[in-house]
């Protein structure tokens, strides 16, 4: 573990100190967990993250530590999320670990949308256990709390019903048997075998059937499983979504029957609120508004991604800027981490310009003045990478470039005239390796004038041979960047080749 993940955050430290006064030394249990019914987005790895840093807290405090990531395997199908086939209807209610993928890429369709974010968790180092709750279930790891609910089922509906203000049905269990259609629920319990394991129930169609809850033969009804899975894990803190803590939510009725049925302590909590992508709005894996956590992992580093998600406090709202903004988070999370050697954008267009050539773009960086950035190549290389994959994917157009080859260099100039040519001649045999980005400046400038050519057409010609287009960052510093000599490279040439096509034509 890197030495600057173990920074607490004063909430952190805060909710922590809290924790150690009501729940004790430890061990703690820390539990984080997500139905894979869809994508699994970067809001959800909020949760992960705001776990880990109070894991990563009661550490520091000496505290033994279980991280837990429980996949709701066994849940339900709800919805069908966007993009998979709408055949998949006839698979609602079935257990998402029962459901084939929908890609056929992977063993099932919760294992589908589970395995890119299990990456991104490995990527990113977090020390967690990621468990299935189908293979809990059928391990009998849940069979004594679910014997304790079907025991309690009275006082369960009484709380359910009290809770959230609705009716629960006289007939309600709260245990859900899978019937012979894969289906979870829809049907009633007739008798309860607590020696066995096993209930008797009845489906739609009278059939009577019998299910095993110490195999996997059904779960838990969600807000039940909640509180019986503090207790089967021994959870002491688990950070919720506002979805979940919402008055009558599923928090306010497992906290009763944690309390009154199960007998167990409440675990600490933390209230995390939503993240929203600029202009696309809250994230949400059925309205299809997703960003995943791989996405962003490929312009920026793990902990980069933690300072980025966990904000200055989870408990906000936070409205992810991935394009304008991004440049400024980079230079800031760099400076604060004590690394900033390049300006983001600065890298940016580097990276768009050496395309991967890391000998390049030392070349430029150290034209550039930047030392201190070439130190560490592994590193350079590293960040290029981050840079160039922001400006294909977020960066607006100005921050886009590329800069031409020598032939597509020569096919832009066409559109240039005499006076432009000569001016880049002149300018190209006075630059010297040895300008910095305000002499070239003002040399661009001061010849400009005495060609009698305005700024502007003077400045196109500049960018028309470098980007193939008519503006573009400040041209001194931008040709110091991409090595003088570079440009004078592309300037000689287009003349030679466009003089040469003179003679011939
Ligand atoms: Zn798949």
């Amino acid at each position: 573990m890197s030495g600057k993940r173990t920074l607490i955050p004063d909430w952190a430290k805060r909710t922590t100190e809290d924790l150690l006064v009501t729940h004790g030394e430890g061990p703690h249990v820390v539990v984080t967990g997500i139905s894979p019914s869809g994508d699994i987005h970067v809001g959800n790895l909020r949760e992960v993250l705001v776990g880990e840093a109070i894991a990563n807290a009661l550490k520091t405090c000496g505290a033994g530590v279980h991280f837990v990531f429980h996949a709701d395997t066994i849940d339900p199908l709800r919805r069908i999320a966007p993009g998979v086939p709408e055949e998949y209807e006839r698979y609602i209610g079935h257990s998402v670990s029962r459901i084939p993928d929908p890609e056929v890429c992977h063993a099932s369709y919760a294992e589908h949308f589970l395995a890119p974010f299990e990456e991104a968790l490995r990527r990113m180092e977090i020390d967690i256990e990621v468990v299935r709750s189908h293979q809990l279930y059928e391990d009998g790891f849940y069979a004594a709390v679910t014997r304790e609910a079907l025991l309690h089922t009275a006082k369960l509906r009484e709380i359910l019903q009290k809770v959230s203000g609705r009716k629960i049905p006289e007939h309600w269990s709260p245990y859900l048997p899978r019937t012979t259609e894969g289906r979870l629920g829809g049907v009633r319990i007739l008798e309860h075998l607590p020696e066995e394991n096993k209930v008797i129930f009845v489906d739609e169609d009278g059939w009577e059937d019998a299910a095993d809850y110490s195999k996997g033969e059904g779960k838990l009804g969600w807000r039940v499983e909640l509180a019986a899975r503090w207790k089967a894990l021994c959870a002491t803190f688990e950070p919720f979504g506002k979805d979940h803590t919402s008055r009558g939510g599923s928090t306010d009725t497992a906290d009763q029957m944690a309390q009154e049925v199960f007998r167990y302590p409440v675990p600490g909590r933390y209230e995390y609120e939503w993240i929203q992508i600029r202009g696309r709005g809250a994230m949400s894996s059925s309205k299809g508004i997703v960003l995943l956590p791989g996405e962003l992992l490929k312009i920026m580093s793990p902990d980069a991604l933690r300072r980025m998600i966990l904000g200055r406090d989870p408990g906000r709202a936070l409205d992810l800027d991935l394009t304008e903004g991004f440049p400024r988070f980079m230079d800031e999370y760099q400076a604060s981490s004590g690394q900033l050697l390049v300006p983001f954008t600065h890298l940016v267009t580097i990276s768009q310009i050496a395309r991967g050539d890391t000998d390049a773009a030392v070349e430029m960086l150290l034209q550039g003045g930047y030392r201190e950035a070439v130190s560490d190549r592994e590193k350079l290389a590293e960040n290029l990478a981050y840079a160039h994959n922001w400006a294909q994917n977020w960066a607006s157009e100005p921050l886009k470039l590329g800069l031409l080859e020598l032939s597509e260099a020569v096919e832009a100039a066409r559109g240039l005239d005499e006076t432009q040519l000569q001016y880049l001649n002149e300018v190209a045999s006075l630059l010297e390796g040895s300008m910095d980005g305000d002499t070239v400046q003002s040399l661009l400038y001061t010849k400009a004038a005495e060609h009698g050519l305005k700024p502007k057409q003077a400045f196109a010609a500049v960018y028309t041979v470098l980007l193939g287009r008519e503006s573009g960052p400040k041209a001194g510093p931008f040709i110091v960047s991409t090595g003088v000599w570079l440009a004078q490279q592309r300037f000689l040439g287009v003349i030679r080749d466009t003089m040469a096509g003179g003679v011939e034509g």
